[in-house]
């Protein structure tokens, strides 16, 4: 059952009026892993975790989750499913272990097992030590693994997550995007998260989804994308060297496979359809430059956004002449 396939949409699709949030997506997610739905503002994320949760109907196509309809069998799907929100909401009021309480009972729970299960849980989010603080005075990384906890009493097969890194600080990134690995490896609960963050996302992610306009344009793990790019003709290469004069540019600006070069402090970073390090380490050699970093960029998240959002771009002004370029606002936060 290890690579059996969790959550399947087919053809998915959901229109409000003329604009299409989510255009005929096909999804496989395999069990026990954790899914990346990686995408800017607006590009249909939330949208296609509603569909997930039974909480609004696509206008074609289906979602399954463990082989159960998302719409016509809601319910079982809501049992089988914890939803982790961008911004869990507590009785601010009520404590920690007083939430979980009220949460166990909601899911009828019997009475003498509730305690000793929250005790557990509260325990494995590392939130004993505030649990008999009211919600309202907790901060955002509390409240998310606090949210964690909530979703854990029904034991779900499959969570999703919408954005649950947005506001956390780095030391509550860290420890969260810790939990979610723990789920996915100790639990084996499979994991749906959706996020613009490219960098905390790439750091746990088995595989992800290139989410743009309600299309998902590419799909697969890091390192997989990573190799397509490359077996494209896309590199780029960050490169240093003394004296950085104009030889230097007028020697790169003159190979015929470059595509663009731009600056960063003494440091050129330099697009190509084909790999420069041997001519450029040549021209340094026979010229007396001497090389002070030489680093071929390639496979990580912003690599793989930028070649595939630029052929995105260039597909769509091929079909809409003059349209100009889309802007995608996707946030690299914090490293
Ligand atoms: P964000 O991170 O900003 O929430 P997203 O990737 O989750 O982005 P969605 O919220 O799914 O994107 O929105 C996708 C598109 O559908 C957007 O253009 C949005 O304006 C539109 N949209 C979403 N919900 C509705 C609605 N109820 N009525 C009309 N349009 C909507």
């Amino acid at each position: 059952m290890a690579d059996s396939i969790i959550i399947r949409t087919r053809d998915l699709t959901k229109a409000y009026g003329t604009k299409v949030a989510v255009n005929h997506l096909n999804l496989e997610i395999r069990r026990g892993e954790i899914f990346g739905l990686l995408g800017p503002n607006g590009a249909g994320k939330t949208t296609t975790i509603l569909m997930l949760l039974g909480l609004t109907e696509p206008t074609l196509g289906n979602a399954l989750i463990d082989e159960h309809d998302c719409t016509r069998e809601s319910m079982h799907v809501k049992r089988i499913t914890g939803y982790l929100p961008d911004n869990a909401g507590f009785y601010s009021d009520m404590t920690g272990r007083e939430n979980l309480r009220f949460t166990a009972r909601l899911n009828g729970l019997p009475e003498k097992e509730i305690d000793p299960l929250i005790d557990r849980l509260l325990e494995r989010v590392s939130m004993t030590y505030a649990a008999d603080q009211k919600t309202g005075t907790y901060s955002k990384g509390m409240r998310q693994r606090l949210a964690i906890a909530d979703i854990l009493i029904k034991d779900p097969e499959v969570i999703i997550m919408d954005e649950p890194t947005l506001g956390l600080d780095p030391e509550g990134m860290r420890e969260f995007l810790e939990l979610i690995k723990e789920l996915s490896v100790k639990d084996g609960k499979t994991i749906l998260v959706s996020s613009h963050q490219l960098y905390q996302i790439q750091q746990i992610c088995d595989r992800v989804g290139i989410f743009v306009d309600g299309s998902l344009i590419a799909c697969g793990g890091i390192g997989e994308l990573g190799s397509q790019i490359a077996s494209r003709g896309h590199y780029t290469l960050e490169i240093e060297a003394e004296p950085c004069d104009d030889r230097f540019l007028g020697f790169i600006g003159g190979m015929k496979s470059v595509t663009g070069v731009s600056k960063e402090g003494n440091t050129f970073v330099i697009s190509s359809s084909e790999d420069l390090r041997s001519e450029i380490t040549k021209f340094l050699g026979m010229n007396d430059y001497k090389l002070l970093h030489m680093h071929q960029k390639g496979g990580d998240l912003d690599e793989i956004y930028r070649v595939y959002f630029e052929e995105a771009d260039k597909e769509e002004r091929g079909e809409s002449d003059g349209k100009g370029s889309r802007k995608h606002r996707f946030g690299r936060g914090r490293k």
